[in-house]
């Protein structure tokens, strides 16, 4: 089953797309697993602080804003169950300087499907560089948003193999990111494109049994690439590595 867990919808500003163009859009290029993942800063406005530009909402209450939004989206995958699976993640934001963006400390996630975190490699993130006591925090299967890991473990010092296998016990997978849109100045991710043609990084990815996620990390569903994912999809596949929901 191809898989995309990185997608996003009007829930998330920055995106125009009803959750049903999204789901019937994975449909039509062939997704048998999505996992929908909006922004925690834009879910619902639901937060005063964060509205970009529309003023305050009347609803300062954000947890009742994240279940608002989980509810929408199981509701809407309930209609097309017969034809793909949905999953209803959240893509966390983590960035201390852009303060009103970030995960409130109070906010319930653990009922989500899973979440994506940003900005592990930032030094403005408060995460300080662990992802592990913040996937905790979180409660549901955690992923590490596009984010090139060898990269920052090189800059840490830290030894890839050790950390990719503590990654795998902490059941926390590595997102490869294959966005390719105008949102986004038709710029891909390196360090995706790094990867699959690196042996070695490859070695230590299967060896560790971390899982991978793919995630297109749409936003224009008209600018949707299929392809991108499903190749992606395949190529993990066949280096012998897992992907995170396989098997449900
Ligand atoms: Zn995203």
């Amino acid at each position: 089953m191809i898989q995309d867990l990185h997608a996003h919808t009007y829930y998330s500003f920055d995106s125009r797309d009803k959750i049903e163009t999204v789901i019937e859009t994975a449909i039509l290029g062939g997704i048998g697993l999505l996992g929908i993942s909006d922004h925690s800063y834009g879910v619902g406005c639901g937060r005063t602080d964060v509205c970009y530009g529309k003023g305050p909402s009347l609803d300062a209450d954000y947890g009742s804003a994240l279940v608002r939004y989980y509810d929408h989206v199981k509701t809407s995958a309930e209609r097309y169950r017969s034809r793909i699976k949905v999953l209803c993640g959240l893509e966390i934001a983590t960035r201390l300087s852009k303060d009103a963006y970030v995960l409130p400390a109070s906010a319930d996630v653990s009922f989500f499907d899973y979440c994506l975190i940003e900005d592990l490699d930032n030094a403005d993130s408060i995460m300080k560089g662990d992802i592990f006591s913040f996937a905790k925090r979180c409660g549901c299967p955690a992923g590490i948003a596009h984010t090139d890991l060898f990269g920052f473990l090189a800059r840490r010092g830290e030894e890839p193999n050790r950390y990719f296998r503590r990654l795998a016990e902490a059941n926390i997978f590595w997102e490869i990111n294959v966005n390719f849109d105008s949102l986004h100045s038709f710029r891909a991710h390196g360090y995706a494109a790094e990867f699959f043609q690196n042996k070695k990084q490859q070695e230590i990815v299967r060896n560790s049994g971390v899982k991978l996620s793919v995630g297109f990390d749409s936003h224009i569903a008209r600018e949707y690439k299929a392809e991108r994912v499903k190749t992606a999809n395949k190529l993990i596949r066949d280096m012998g590595v897992r992907l995170a929901f396989d098997g449900i």
